[in-house]
């Protein structure tokens, strides 16, 4: 990725507002990007209507923007990127990377188990059984491994076709999956890195399995540290716990960036959120963040 133009982005699911978690996520996607000057770019992530709660997508831009965590150009939203995703998924079809699945969920998951649950058993990958009508279509894994440098968490390998099996990039309802969707919008929005919770790790492989079938250049990717609970649960959007408070914005960057192992000076408490990014950009050392965040350390930055 060395002629184009480096370009950052974050991408949220409107599913609720911004907690510590997301935040961390953007503010290491956007400190790293304009660091080095980069263009940072923003996604909405509403393809999935069912989990979208009213009002979260326009929350979520005022609180990046409180913060500090301004971007460049329009805003992307998925839910209007549904011409895109057809003709990627044409052109899977026409290469015979997919195929039509009529397996209903409980059927599709009874194979083996896998890194999420059980790998798709195959039924339908040679053609649809007598009497089945197609309801999703799946991606047609290969065997073999496919390895990647994450850049913080290091060397990162997987058996797409054995630890997830063939995967769902249209669903049995018509809605595009994740995978494919954030797969076409890196390209189109001309992402060469992508900076993003750990939680996506596991996708990467899948996500780097469609741009080569589709031709699409593959991103760097760095997979932040989860701020978990004491007991080690993920925090999750719906609850309070890890809400950020967009009137106080300087504590919360504060706490991203000390997450981030970036440590920066107590005397920033008192400044306001352009010096607090102004010291981020100038100090930034992506080396420097955690592979994995201490829950024991996560309780005492939450008191
Ligand atoms: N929208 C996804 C999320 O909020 C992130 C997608 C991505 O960064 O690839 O979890």
């Amino acid at each position: 990725m060395t002629d184009t133009e480096p370009v950052g982005r974050y991408a949220p699911s409107p599913s609720g507002p911004l907690h510590a978690g997301s935040l961390l996520a953007a503010v290491a996607s956007f400190v790293h990007a304009r660091s080095r000057g980069t263009r940072w770019v923003l996604r909405m992530d509403d393809i999935d209507r069912d989990r979208e709660v009213p009002g979260a997508a326009d929350d979520i831009l005022r609180t990046l923007e409180a913060f500090g965590l301004t971007w460049d150009g329009p805003v992307l939203y998925q839910s209007r990127r549904l011409d895109a995703y057809q003709a990627a998924l044409d052109q899977l079809r026409e290469s015979g990377r997919v195929f039509d699945c009529g397996c209903t969920r409980r059927e599709a998951q009874t194979g083996p188990a896998g890194i999420e649950g059980p790998v798709y058993p195959g039924t339908c990958r040679d053609g649809l059984p007598a009497g089945r009508s197609p309801r999703s279509v799946r991606f047609r894994t290969t065997e073999g491994d496919l390895a990647f440098q994450d850049g913080i968490q290091g060397a990162i390998a997987q058996n797409p076709a054995k630890d997830v099996g063939d995967f769902v990039v249209r669903r049995a309802d018509g809605q595009f999956a994740y995978q494919l969707a954030v797969v076409v919008d890196d390209a189109a929005q001309g992402v060469t890195e992508v900076v993003r919770g750990a939680d996506l790790l596991t996708s990467t492989p899948r996500q780097i399995l469609l741009q080569q079938a589709l031709g699409l250049p593959v991103p760097d990717y760095w997979h932040v540290p989860l701020i978990a609970h004491a007991d080690g649960r993920k925090f999750s959007k719906s609850e309070g716990a890890a809400a950020i408070d967009p009137s106080r914005p300087v504590p919360g960057l504060l706490a991203a960036l000390d997450r981030l192992g970036q440590s920066p000076p107590a005397d920033l408490a008192a400044a306001d959120v352009d010096t607090v990014l102004a010291w981020a950009k100038a100090n930034w050392q992506i080396k420097n963040i955690p592979h994995q965040l201490s829950p024991t350390a996560e309780t005492a930055h939450a008191s």
